[in-house]
């Protein structure tokens, strides 16, 4: 049976990602070497290296004066490495989730941190408008897609102060302005590449200016300066991004590919919103376009366990809501396929016609 992969993360590929990247594990680029076993600093490497990071580029229209990393640690690493870089006093932090929770307490270790508006109270279903960011603040920080409660930030924010956004789950799924940001960040296990390679994408001269002495491996200069290539980069995981990057590309790119994750978003919602026996969770202008959210209505509360099994029969898999939501959850990431989207909704009018 053909099996529809909903996983929140790591996350559905493109096929074409893994299949070369299944050859490259064998023969890697004509070697007769497994792209595992050879070195970093030879030529067939460097590579791929040098074309993910301008391919990276090309994609999301990155200004020239921007830097393209490829790290280890995963986005976490991140929510100490942007305060350990970027803050000399003050940051605001706007609070939407677990994760951007977790990277604004990281951030309380290097100085003082602003929570400028938060919808915990709401368990997170919808994205705080209206706050207002300290001027004095040395940048603010989002979290753009809310990969458990399905809501997200779809346009660039105009903010007073230099913008920090972790875009680990809606990464290449829409164009963005690359200018309004310092730093954008993110683990490459959502909408990439395997888990294992964390992107950066920085504004050089924003670095260099807090005073404080940064160990090597978490300063971002280190990376910049070297490419990348300071220290062994995670080289499975970087070849499986170039192959995603390639088929990006030749989708049509990322304008084309937010049409598609407009349209499969549309479709799933639309029948949540029709079905008698479900809900969407998330506030209706926040939802996410990649992770989407829904629980059983009050009067069918018991049926949960039931659908979810019915659900797993039709090749449906990784639909259960994160435990801090409950329900399900289908994240729709660039690779997954319409007709997956329409599988599911069929289950879902399946489901309701039993009931
Ligand atoms: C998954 C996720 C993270 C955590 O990423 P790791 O690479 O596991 O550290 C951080 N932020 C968001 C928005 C995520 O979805």
């Amino acid at each position: 049976m053909k099996k529809h992969n909903f996983y929140a993360g790591p996350s559905i590929l493109p096929e074409y990602t893994i299949k070369n990247t299944a050859d490259a594990v064998l023969n890697f680029a004509g070697t007769g070497l497994s792209v595992m076993e050879v070195s970093h600093r030879g030529k067939e490497f460097v590579a791929v290296m040098d074309e993910a990071q301008a391919l990276f580029k090309e994609l999301l229209n990155i200004p020239d004066n921007y830097e393209v990393l490829f790290l280890g640690g995963g986005a976490s690493t991140q929510f100490c490495m942007v305060p350990y870089n970027l803050m000399k006093k003050k940051a605001a932090y706007l609070n939407t989730g677990a994760w951007a929770a977790k990277a604004q307490k990281e951030a309380g270790f290097f100085g003082e941190v602003v929570e400028v508006a938060s919808s915990k109270d709401a368990n997170y279903n919808y994205i705080p408008k209206g706050y207002e960011i300290p001027a004095d603040a040395d940048y603010f920080h989002i979290t753009t897609n809310n990969t458990i409660y399905g809501t997200e930030i779809k346009e660039d924010l105009d903010v007073n102060v230099p913008l920090v956004a972790d875009m680990s789950s809606d990464i290449f799924s829409r164009p963005i302005d690359v200018s309004k940001y310092a730093v954008i960040y993110g683990g490459a296990q959502k909408n990439l590449a395997p888990a294992g390679v964390t992107f950066v994408i920085v504004k050089k001269d924003i670095l260099g200016q807090t005073g404080r002495a940064i160990p090597t491996m978490l300063d971002y200069r280190t990376h910049a300066d070297k490419g990348s290539m300071f220290n062994t980069p995670p080289v499975l995981p970087v070849f499986a991004a170039l192959q995603t990057l390639k088929w990006l590309k030749e989708q049509g790119g990322i304008a084309a590919m937010q049409k598609k994750n407009e349209e499969k978003a549309a479709v799933l919602y639309d029948e949540i919103d029709r079905n008698k026996l479900f809900k969407g969770t998330a506030r209706k202008e926040d939802r996410s376009l990649m992770n989407i959210c829904f629980v059983m209505n009050e009067e069918y509360a018991e049926l949960e366990k039931e659908f979810l099994d019915f659900a797993t029969e039709r090749g449906m898999i990784g639909i259960k809501g994160h435990r801090s939501v409950g329900g399900f959850r289908a994240s729709t990431y660039n690779a997954l396929p319409l007709e997956s989207v329409k599988a599911l909704v069929e289950t879902m009018q399946e489901f309701e016609k039993k009931h």
